[in-house]
């Protein structure tokens, strides 16, 4: 049993306290340090940060010493988790791949890069091999993995048994999503109590083109991006946990019995199924057959947050198929899509101890 000691960047934050939360008891990863802005580093964690998890704080972290985010002074750690803000991402994740020590981020910055995997191990695990290609660190022992959007995630993942068998033509989205995706203190309550705001700025743009990079093939050490139009209208609805996709797609090949469509959801076989990951879910996806599910607040937990719910799958009158999908977005969507992509980092050697 492999056993690494890793730093949080951000810990005091929403997607922060769930990594935290998530990484109590792993049988591989223990957290040994934690860092956040000037704000709370020299401060005892419980008095830095302002917990917000349903579960009391864990007395493994209520007393460590909260850390600047600077490489010299995580030397203890084997890799870091990253749930930064992305006003100060870059620089500091920069310092600490150019010093060897890997960044697992959750922050949007580095997603675009050439060079730095986007990665949902359900949908695209041999896009590691681009770390090969980074240049953060003389000796290459520092580099940085991304984990995708929160609505990017059950998009692709939902999207991805679908362009594999008829390939994708187009795609139109409308996303409900829940407001712990605007982190800690997020949107004002007079803003969203009983209301549904239908901006949610920056968001659009990530939707429509993360999912190209996360489907797209990895050739000659280059990803070459899917190619179909996405339009996507990001909203925000009075909903704590669980962002909720209103899909519909048009195929290349469309197939003449309507039922394939839902044949290839329940079929899709994960290409991470049997490397015995600890935060892998058994069923990635799970597609309800009652109309009235999923639901955030019934479903947003299912296999331990880590699954894409998909529903009402439907012939659509324009297009060729609608459905909906829905994960947990502080789990799936960030931290514990990030501990995922950490053990399989773990599992296919990129990581020592
Ligand atoms: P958040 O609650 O606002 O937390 C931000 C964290 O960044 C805090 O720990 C904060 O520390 C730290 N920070 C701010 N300025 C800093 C500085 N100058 N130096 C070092 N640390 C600094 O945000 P969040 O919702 O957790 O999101 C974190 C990241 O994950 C963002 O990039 C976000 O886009 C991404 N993300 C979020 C979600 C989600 O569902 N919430 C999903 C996917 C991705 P202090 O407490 O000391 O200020």
């Amino acid at each position: 049993m492999p056993n690494y000691n890793v730093g949080i960047l951000g810990a005091t934050g929403a997607v922060g306290q769930k990594f935290i939360r998530l990484l109590q008891n792993h049988p591989w990863f223990t957290i040994k340090a934690l860092g956040a802005s000037g704000r709370s580093a020299g401060k005892k964690y419980q008095e830095a940060a302002n917990w917000v998890e349903d579960v009391a704080m864990p007395e493994s972290v209520s007393g460590l010493i909260v850390r600047n985010c600077k490489s010299e002074e995580f030397h203890d750690v084997d890799f870091v988790f990253s749930g930064l803000d992305s006003s100060v991402a870059t620089e500091i994740e920069a310092d600490f791949a150019g010093t060897g020590i890997p960044v697992i981020s959750n922050a949007k910055n580095y997603r675009t890069d050439p060079t730095v995997p986007l990665l949902v191990p359900e949908v695209n695990p041999d896009h590691i091999a681009l770390i090969e290609k980074q240049k953060f660190s003389d000796d290459g022992k520092g580099w940085i993995v991304t984990n995708p959007n929160c609505v990017a995630i059950p998009l692709a993942m939902s999207l991805k048994p679908l362009h594999d068998r008829f390939g994708i033509d187009s795609v139109v989205l409308t996303s409900l999503q829940a407001i712990s995706g605007a982190g800690y203190p997020g949107v004002p309550s007079l803003d969203i109590l009983g209301n549904v705001i239908p901006l949610i700025g920056g968001e659009e743009p990530k939707i429509e083109a993360e999912p190209l990079k996360l489907l797209g093939e990895l050739k000659d050490g280059v990803i070459e991006h899917a190619d179909f139009p996405v339009q996507a209208t990001a909203t925000r609805v009075p909903v704590i946990n669980g962002h909720l996709l209103s899909v519909t797609v048009k195929f290349k090949d469309a197939p003449s019995d309507f039922w394939e469509v839902k044949k290839a959801f329940q079929e899709w076989k994960s290409p991470i199924a049997g490397l015995d990951l600890p935060s892998a879910p058994e069923y990635p996806l799970h597609v309800h057959e009652d109309e009235r599910y999923p639901q955030p607040r019934l479903h947003a937990d299912s296999a331990k947050g880590m699954q894409t719910a998909i529903g009402r799958v439907r012939p659509a009158n324009v297009m060729d198929a609608a459905y909906i999908a829905m994960a947990h977005n502080t789990v799936r969507g960030a931290a514990g899509g990030a501990i995922l992509n950490a053990e399989l980092l773990v599992k296919k050697e990129y990581i020592s101890s």
